[in-house]
């Protein structure tokens, strides 16, 4: 597990509507949500004066925005903790889930076991009573390999174990 999660672009957008302001105070940047403008809070220029946020439109402006590359003349709040922080659009996703308090959102990450889970491949599933996940490990232990079930590899596809078949080492697909 790298430990990092995952949030969609589309439920955090959504999320995210209304409480632009909350992120910018807690990314540190002091708007004082009226007219005028501020220093600009972008390490890359700090220009005085210089940056407003636009409640209504939702954007921010500054005589910075449009020099960085891949970057319109204005920026949405997504921009602003990209640029001021100087994270990646993905962790981006998840600063914002936790400042809004939607952690929720936040989904286990796509690498690992668990990730794989998810997958189509992965919803056959055995009644729970049925269920033993230990089971294809051993079959793998026993059959293939002639080791101890707990040195087998863990794997990488879903392992569903089901005691009805298991008997016959027949059906066990792992
Ligand atoms: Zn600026």
């Amino acid at each position: 597990m790298t430990g990092a999660g995952y949030v969609r672009t589309d439920q955090i957008k959504e999320a995210v509507v209304g409480h632009e302001l909350d992120v910018l105070n807690a990314i540190g940047i002091g708007w004082h949500g009226g007219r005028g403008h501020i220093d600009c809070p972008y390490l890359d220029h700090g220009g005085k004066d210089d940056w407003r946020w636009d409640t209504g439109k939702a954007r921010a402006f500054c005589t910075c925005i449009g020099q960085r590359p891949d970057e319109g003349g204005s920026h949405s709040i997504f921009d602003v903790v990209l640029v001021r922080e100087g994270v990646d659009f993905e962790a981006a996703k998840i600063r914002f889930a936790e400042i809004i308090g939607r952690a929720h959102l936040i989904e286990e990450g796509g690498s690992g076991p668990r990730g794989q889970m998810q997958d189509a491949v992965c919803l056959l599933s055995a009644p729970v009573e049925d269920r033993d996940d230990t089971l294809p490990l051993k079959y793998l232990a026993a059959l293939p390999l002639g080791i101890d079930p707990a040195a087998a590899p863990t794997p990488r596809m879903c392992a569903v174990g089901s005691k009805g078949v298991a008997g016959s080492n027949e059906g066990v697909e792992a």
